[in-house]
């Protein structure tokens, strides 16, 4: 049987960490195999639909390069791929389920506590109360005897016994499936060899399976997915402002590195590379490899795995990952291009994320510079006010056009001589004076984005 994994979203809103790395492991895992990946939208919860959210997963899917063969928009012939319209398929499936014993309809209302009572009403009684337009859902059939079993391919061996399990809803009163149902359904006629997603379905997984043997169905191999946690206790989750897919990006988060990463929570490498690409996930990804404890989202990683990629970046690349908050933050009208790409080049080591522009720039917005208290004691070495008028007069001689970090380094170079400073003696009161801060990026550089004009007032 040919490998195919499907990604299953709910459109509710957002696409959160957890949903993205189940779909990246979907993905590796179908195309380790040169299987097929599909996207199925589950939409049948309608109250938590959110409107343009099935657009979202469309986007990210896309913008992340996780193509999928078959989906709402390509049709692979056992569509259609969004749940809301396959209603009468599940209310066909339903009915042959019931047939077979492993269904019943049932009138309670609200919650059952103990036996199900619909279980004993007669054929003609159920009849009569559908006649009447009762209101009623239909429910799975558990048997009371015996056990359920199967192998995750993560988790291992689970068996429960029969009477444990709930006898919950398959179709709902308004007429549409619950995701005990469906799945099963879907991933049946859909081919899914393979089924991968939170292991918080591992434990309604064995109702699942008695849904599969009643139709006398192949079950599925399941790989049930640790959780990405964001500390010992809690679970990653958006609604207490933990970031989602588009909170990365918009923090200048590039999108292979957010894949990258993604990729590392709950999945490990057999040796000791962490820099992937796509293709190379794909490549090395081993189901094997899956933890059973949940992972731990750690900003900093991302952060370090953010910035391996930065370096990669070529200065156009960069620019344009750093315009968008230049341009929030500063007014850029009168600054070129060249002075633009100039600036974050300059900074490309020191930021890991677009966002992270904004500060270390701060300087070359300002007009004033602000001394921190150790700056203000380190310039009252006496010696510096020589060095300081030393490198002065030999900027000053700087054509404007000359005023370029070559030039302003061969005039650092030849202060050093003249005025007989070296090393931090040199270099920190001239950095100090000139920009304020005591440890920042390329000095010459720094001073040729500041101009000649600032950088001479600044030195007295
Ligand atoms: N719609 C389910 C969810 O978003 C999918 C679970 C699955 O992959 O089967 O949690």
């Amino acid at each position: 049987m040919k490998m195919r994994t499907r990604f299953a979203p709910s459109p509710t809103g957002y696409m959160h960490i957890g949903n993205l790395r189940t779909a990246l492991y979907c993905y590796l895992i179908a195309k380790h195999d040169h299987g097929d990946f599909i996207l199925r939208i589950e939409d049948t919860d309608q109250q938590r639909e959110v409107e343009g959210a099935i657009d979202l997963i469309y986007q990210v899917m896309e913008e992340t390069g996780l193509h999928y063969d078959e989906g709402p928009d390509i049709d692979g012939g056992v569509g259609p791929y969004i749940q809301s319209q396959r209603l009468d398929i599940y209310h066909e499936y339903a009915q042959k389920l019931i047939d077979l014993g492993g269904a019943h309809y049932c009138f309670c209302e609200g919650e059952l506590e103990g036996e199900d009572p619909c279980l004993h009403l007669s054929q003609q009684e159920i009849q009569d109360k559908l006649d009447a337009g009762i209101s009623h859902v239909i429910r799975q059939t558990i048997p009371t005897t015996g056990t359920t079993s199967f192998d995750d391919e993560v988790y291992g061996h689970i068996e429960v016994e029969n009477k444990t399990l709930n006898e919950g809803i398959l179709i709902k009163s308004d007429g549409y499936p619950t995701y005990n149902f469906a799945n099963v359904i879907d991933d049946h006629l859909m081919n899914i060899s393979h089924v991968v997603r939170g292991n918080e379905y591992l434990s309604s997984t064995p109702k699942y399976n008695l849904i599969y043997k009643t139709f006398d169905w192949e079950i599925p191999t399941y790989i049930h997915l640790p959780p990405v946690n964001k500390d010992e206790t809690h679970k990653l989750s958006k609604r207490n402002g933990d970031a989602s897919y588009q909170d990365l990006k918009e923090k200048g988060y590039l999108k292979e590195a957010i894949i990258n990463y993604i990729a590392l929570l709950g999945w490990s490498p057999e040796g000791e590379q962490e820099i992937f690409s796509l293709d190379e996930l794909i490549k090395a990804f081993d189901v094997k490899r899956i933890s059973k404890s949940g992972a731990i989202f750690d900003m900093n990683k991302l952060k370090w795995i953010n910035s391996q990629y930065i370096k990669k970046l070529d200065t156009k690349q960069l620019t344009e990952l750093c315009l968008p908050f230049l341009k929030e933050a500063y007014d850029l009208s009168n600054k070129s291009e060249a002075w633009i790409e100039k600036l974050v080049e300059v900074h490309r080591d020191h930021i890991s994320c677009g966002e992270e522009i904004v500060e270390q720039v701060k300087l070359f917005f300002e007009d004033e510079i602000h001394l921190e208290e150790e700056a203000i004691e380190f310039m009252k070495d006496e010696a510096i006010p020589n060095t300081l008028a030393v490198f002065k007069s030999k900027v000053a001689e700087l054509a404007e056009e000359d005023f370029k970090q070559d030039q302003i380094f061969a005039c650092i170079k030849a202060t050093q001589k003249e005025a007989k400073a070296r090393g931090k003696m040199l270099y920190m009161p001239l950095r100090i004076a000139t920009t304020g801060i005591m440890h920042g990026p390329d000095l010459a550089a720094s001073m040729e984005l500041l101009g000649k004009e600032k950088v001479l007032k600044r030195l007295g």
